[in-house]
């Protein structure tokens, strides 16, 4: 099964992408876990991608091409993915093609999830992450045991430098301008199937299996 999974940030791609991993049996593509990793690491790549990534701006789409041919080659993804946060320009769309094209596959299914801009903003603002383990936490909705401190691993918690509410604005700008088109060009070719995703991760994964069920 090859998937991929659009939606604004904050729209909980990156939990419901985990899940369906294992659901399904296939590797969890993520770019901007992959990106973050890199930046942390302090890789030539990191080092490059580090603006970008941290002010809420894309990476050029050369730069991504390049990664996600080299990832979706590798023997894992073989049998299918779950692609979480690729393609997000028409241009990267065309790489996408040309990239399964050679492998000689197709996508099976674009889920698009959505949520209202308030929930999306209040969800990325009190977002928390553990930098060691990558256990995510809410300040409100899912706050750990003890405050700043991660549950899993005992690490401090921190913010992504993108999770400020000036740069969530920008990413939503970027969504809307740049996004959003990736989303009509997979919907003229009919594999798109929207899922509602507001609410609690357990009510959306439940809608997701549904509308995986249905086509
Ligand atoms: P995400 O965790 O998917 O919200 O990605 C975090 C950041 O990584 C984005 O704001 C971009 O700076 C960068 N990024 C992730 N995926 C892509 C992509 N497909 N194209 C360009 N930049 C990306």
């Amino acid at each position: 099964m090859r998937v991929v999974l659009i939606g604004p940030p904050g729209v909980g791609k990156g939990t419901q992408a985990s899940q369906l991993k294992a659901l399904l049996g296939v590797p969890h593509v993520s770019t901007g876990d992959f990106l973050r990793e890199a930046v942390q690491a302090g890789t030539p790549l990191g080092r490059r991608v580090k603006g970008f990534v941290e002010s809420g701006q894309l990476v050029p789409d050369d730069v991504m091409g390049e990664l996600i041919a080299q990832r979706l080659s590798r023997p894992d993804a073989r049998a299918g993915f779950v692609l979480d946060g690729f393609p997000r320009t028409l241009e990267q769309v065309g790489i996408l093609d040309a990239v399964l094209a050679r492998l000689g596959v197709v996508l099976d299914r674009v889920f698009v999830f959505t949520a209202p801009e308030a929930e999306i903003v209040r969800r990325l603002a009190g977002r928390r992450t553990c930098p060691h383990c990558g256990a995510v936490f809410h300040v409100d909705s899912r706050p750990p045991r003890s405050a700043g401190v991660c549950d899993a691993c005992g690490s401090a918690l921190v913010q992504r430098a993108d999770d400020a509410e000036d740069v969530i604005r920008q990413r939503l700008k970027v969504y809307a301008e740049q996004t959003m088109p990736v989303i009509a060009a997979y919907g003229e070719r009919g594999v798109v199937q929207e899922v509602d995703g507001s609410g609690e991760p357990q009510a959306v994964f439940a809608r997701l299996q549904t509308g995986l069920a249905e086509a």
